[in-house]
């Protein structure tokens, strides 16, 4: 565990050992879901205990400290962020800073179940876009990919959010056999509702009950078959993220490819991630980890927390070393994507 080393740098931006500017905080709220996808997490997923999570004020707390440090987006994701009892008052908060400018943005990674019961709150809260994470719109194979029986409820929710205002993508996991044939017409049906598609490489993280090889399609493989049939334009569009991006000329829709595996996209990263238990994660794909919560329930100051944010982002790594081959299909890292949320 790294210490927290006194600085005199308080006012300074978070810049990394490799000269990268981190201004992206993805919040994971909770590590709890509703769903059960195969390549996330086993059907029997030990949740971390509810004693171990931080409080709102907590969270808010920290938030706070990462904004006056030049973080201006927030992504809500976990776990799904929507299932946490107190997600309205924590989205009412911090839209706050989102009405008054300290905050670029806030946007929500969803599996989109509990979307229309949310999408108020969200729109009120200025949340201008959201992901939600659809693999497939039939609804056996969603059963199968997801293990729950709840594609109706997933595509209630984008369209109270699109009526409410919300801007959605969607973020489309590749997956061998399940979704490979079906993903052209994913695409087709977002586009023609107005929604971008983040095409994504699975990545080792966590014990599952499948064989991750067995699942893993690389995007190189998608992108030319869809090349087949589409003229795909790459743009210059970003969204703060690891997609890039390219132009379906017949649809004038976009596509986004997050390439883990097949293309690192390290040199470029701006995000750090902090757990719903105050873990701070410098990298995806890499353990190291900083514990705020211990020393927020020590009673650390304000400038105590800054200068452990500091000294955490001094020891970002350079990036993850993702790999999935026959010879090697074992995690790269024990925790699943749930624990630090997409
Ligand atoms: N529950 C929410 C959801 O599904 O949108 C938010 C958390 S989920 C961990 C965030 C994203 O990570 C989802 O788009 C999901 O498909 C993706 N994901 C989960 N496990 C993954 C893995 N092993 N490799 C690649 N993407 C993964
Ligand atoms: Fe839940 Fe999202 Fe993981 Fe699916 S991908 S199990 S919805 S956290």
């Amino acid at each position: 565990m790294m210490q927290p080393q006194s600085t005199d740098t308080r006012s300074k931006a978070l810049v990394d050992p490799f000269g990268r500017t981190i201004t992206y905080l993805r919040l994971s709220v909770t590590d709890r879901c509703d769903l059960r996808c195969t390549y996330c997490m086993p059907e029997r997923m030990k949740f971390l205990p509810r004693a171990d999570l931080l409080t709102l004020e907590e969270l808010e707390r920290l938030v706070r400290a990462f904004m006056r440090r030049g973080v201006k987006k927030l992504r809500l994701t976990g776990g799904e962020p929507l299932l946490r009892k107190d997600v309205s008052a924590l989205i009412s908060r911090l839209g706050k800073d989102v009405y008054s400018g300290a905050l670029e943005e806030m946007t929500v990674t969803t599996n989109g179940a509990q979307l229309a019961k949310y999408a108020s709150a969200l729109a009120d809260a200025g949340v201008k876009r959201i992901n939600v994470s659809l693999d497939t719109l039939d609804p056996k194979k969603f059963e199968q990919v997801t293990r729950r029986a709840v594609l109706h409820d997933v595509l209630t929710g984008i369209e109270t959010a699109q009526r409410y205002g919300i801007s959605i993508k969607l973020n489309v996991v590749a997956l061998k056999d399940l979704n490979e044939k079906e993903i052209p017409s994913i695409i087709l049906w977002a586009h023609q509702r107005g929604i971008d598609v983040s095409l994504i490489e699975i990545m080792p993280m966590g014990e599952i009950d499948a064989n991750r090889l067995e699942q893993y399609l690389p995007l190189s493989s998608v992108k030319d078959r869809l090349e087949k049939d589409w003229t795909l334009t790459p743009l210059a569009y970003r969204t703060g993220g690891p997609s890039r991006y390219v132009k379906v000329e017949e649809t004038s829709g976009r596509i986004g490819f997050i390439t883990p595996l097949t293309q690192n996209f390290c040199d470029g990263c701006n995000r750090v991630r902090l757990t719903c238990t105050g873990r701070l994660y410098m990298c995806l794909g890499q353990d190291d980890a900083f514990d705020f919560r211990t020393l927020m329930r020590n009673g650390a100051s304000d400038n105590d927390i800054d200068d452990a944010i500091l000294a955490a982002i001094s020891h970002k790594p350079k990036g993850h070393d993702f790999t999935i081959t026959r010879e090697c299909s074992s995690p790269s890292v024990s925790r699943q994507m749930s624990v630090t949320g997409g």
